[in-house]
């Protein structure tokens, strides 16, 4: 590849712009049909997924994703994670993740993380369970004192940004105080916004230059991606 391609590391599109490669985040219906198309997939039981389904119906999406790591489909479980949104289900969000999370550890897999006003959840989960897997918080809203206690319990977490660039002053402000050494880009569920529009802003936002951008995230792409084996 003589030019280094837009890394994505979380997208729930299937179709993507050119020169982009994507970590696609299997649908419901693609987990059950086992239905794996890209080079690089993640699944997981997304924690919106509880509000609808019986823990019997859940069980059933675990198997899946238990066979795809094991046919070594995955390049990432995920996404998973906790939502203080849907307090109702709460205590079975926390129990998912606890087994998302053991399952990226048993297998050397990344785990792609869903956080939304759970900052402390995590923080306590690190305190007590130290993971060996890369941690990929997606979407990230947090603070700089969040990222910092972060990685200090867990030096392999990463940081993805998306339309936040665009929307959320705070996170203007956090991107450019982050190590390139832990930043992540991705579309999520965007259909308007493409992977190079975030590279372009989220180069000018921190200021630096879109190519170098491109390889320190393509670098830490590489450094956590699991070894074939
Ligand atoms: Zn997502």
């Amino acid at each position: 590849m003589d030019k280094l391609p837009y890394l994505d590391i979380h997208s729930h599109r299937r179709s993507h712009a050119e020169n982009a490669v994507a970590v696609e985040c299997l649908s419901m219906e693609e987990l059950t049909l086992k239905k794996t198309k890209g080079a690089f997939t993640s699944a997981g039981i997304h924690p919106w997924w509880l509000e609808d389904f019986t823990r019997a119906e859940i069980l059933n999406l675990q198997t899946y994703v238990m066979d795809l790591v094991r046919e070594k489909k995955l390049w990432a479980v995920g996404e998973t994670g906790i939502d203080r949104v849907y307090p109702e289900t709460l205590d079975f969000q926390i129990e998912l993740f606890h087994w998302h999370r053991e399952l990226s550890d048993d297998f050397g897999l990344p785990l792609v993380i869903h956080n939304v006003r759970s900052g402390s959840d995590f923080l306590n989960i690190l305190k007590k369970n130290p993971p060996k897997s890369p941690w990929i918080f997606h979407d990230f809203r947090g603070n700089a004192e969040l990222v910092k206690e972060l990685l200090r319990l867990h030096p392999d977490c990463y940081f993805s940004f998306g339309i936040s660039i665009d929307n959320s002053p705070q996170i203007r402000e956090l991107l450019p105080t982050l190590p390139l050494t832990q930043v992540f880009l991705e579309t999520d569920a965007q259909k308007h916004l493409d992977i190079h529009e975030i590279y372009l802003r989220a180069a000018h936002t921190i200021g630096i230059d879109l190519d170098f951008l491109k390889s320190q995230v393509w670098m830490n792409f590489k450094r956590i991606s699991p070894s074939q084996n």
